[in-house]
Parts: C-alpha cells; structure tokens; sequence
C-alpha cells in the first residue's frame, strides 16, 4: 500500500454518480482480475475505492470485523453493507454495533421487505424450517440485491480456503447476477493470516467464534461444531444447503 494510491482512492469518492455499463464493468474485471491476483489485500482495496468511488462497498457478516478494518483504514468512511436478516445472534448484533461505534465506516443496515412477525403472516411460523431457500431468497438474496442496485462493485470477505465451493472465488471478478464487480480482497488468505490480522491489529471478532461457532450465519440455522469438523457444518446442518445464495 502507498500512500499516493491510498490519496487517490480518497480523492477519487464520488467521482463515478452515474456508475458503468455492464459491459465496462466486465472489461475492468478482464483486465484486473489477473494484475491483482496476487496483490495485498489492501492494494486490492485501494484499486476498488480509486476505480469505483462512492460506488464500491464492503459487506460484513459480522463474524469478525478483518474486511472492515482493512478497508476502513485504506479509504475512511467507506460504506460497510450488513444484512439484518432479523434472525441473528445477540452477539452479532453487538458485534455489528461495536464495528459501527468503533470504526471509521458508514455502517449501512439492510432489512428484509418484511419483518420477522410480517413474513410468520404471510408464509407461515419458522419459514426456515420448511424452506430455507426461500427464507434466505427474502431475508438476504433480495435485500442484498437491492441494497447493491447504488454500488459498481461490492467487496466480500469470502476465502478460498472457507469451504471447497469458494476454491474459484476470484480476487476481482464479475456477479453476472448481480451485473455487478465483485471483489474478494482475501481471497487467498489462509486462516492463520486471518488469526495473526486479527492478533496484530486487535480487530473486533464476533465472541461467538470462540464458543464453537467458526461460521456465523441466522441464529435458527447455525449451530456448534466439534473441533476437527468442517468449519461450515455448523450452517443449515442436517440439510442439504451449504450457502445462502448471495453467493451464488
Ligand atoms: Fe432464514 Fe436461516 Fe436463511 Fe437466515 S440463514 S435467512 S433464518 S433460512
């Protein structure tokens, strides 16, 4: 990271109102995607913020706050998107609120279309129960969506080394979805990088991450693992589904 390109991404906030065409969006990924392959993960956020402006966002589960943090410390006051689905742990939502009063982001909470009582009414009690795919479709899918629509390209926190269906996820690459870039500045990180970022800088970590829970998704959809299983069992265990679909 240097601090000119750090200047540039600053000065360059809201230089872009109208956002690109899809097809220019395409034609930053084919070419970026592989200069930035192996760039630091602050480089790659700098790229974002100095291309995209006030168009570029970062999301957050609130499982730990690393993205966050690396991100707003590259270009201070950037947008950081969380879903409420409304079915979150009490200490996400602290973690959520601790992020927000302790860093320098514009936390933007997203809701659902419908509350939690609102969607019982209309679909039935414990919709996840029955069909979490629908109940992800309209707590996460569609908010994020929507939530996206003012954004060329939004930042994530995937990992490759998180599950084998993130193996491809690409540094830079295009959410034909979404119609949208999206960018995954550690991508290539490994959990220790994770661990040390979070030890070095004194990053705020979801206190569930030490009490069983290494993947942190709905309260009704996430359970404990035992040491040793996979991080991700924990997630809609006992069914099929293994990603939520914003994702995908
Ligand atoms: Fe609904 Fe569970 Fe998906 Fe959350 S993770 S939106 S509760 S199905």
């Amino acid at each position: 990271m240097t601090a000119p390109a750090t200047e540039a991404a600053r000065n360059n906030r809201g230089s872009h109102p109208g956002g690109r065409s899809p097809e220019e969006l395409r034609e930053l990924v084919s070419h970026w995607g592989a200069e930035l392959e192996l760039a630091p993960a602050e480089v790659i956020i700098e790229w974002a913020a100095a291309t995209f402006g006030d168009r570029f966002c970062v999301t957050s589960s609130m499982a730990d706050a690393v993205l966050a943090d690396l991100a707003s410390k590259v270009v201070p006051g950037i947008d950081v998107v969380f879903l409420d689905t409304g079915y979150h742990f009490a200490e996400t939502i602290g973690t959520r609120d601790a992020v927000e009063a302790t860093m320098d982001v514009n936390l933007v909470n997203v809701t659902p279309e419908q509350s939690v009582a609102e969607q019982d009414a209309e679909y039935g009690k414990d919709l996840f129960r029955r069909d979490p795919d629908l109940c992800c479709a309209l707590r996460k899918v569609a908010p994020l969506r929507d939530a996206l629509a003012g954004y060329d390209a939004w930042a994530t926190g995937l990992r490759r080394a998180e599950t084998h269906n993130r193996v491809i996820a690409p540094v830079v690459g295009w959410d034909a979805k979404k119609a949208k870039v999206k960018v995954s500045p550690l991508a290539r990180w490994t959990d220790q990088q994770v661990d040390d970022y979070i030890r070095d800088n004194g990053v705020l970590v979801n206190p569930l991450t030490y009490d069983g829970y290494p993947s942190i998704g709905c309260a009704p959809c996430t359970r404990r693992v035992a040491p040793g299983e996979d991080p991700r069992s924990g997630r809609w265990a006992g069914t099929n589904k293994t990603e939520c679909g914003i994702h995908s």
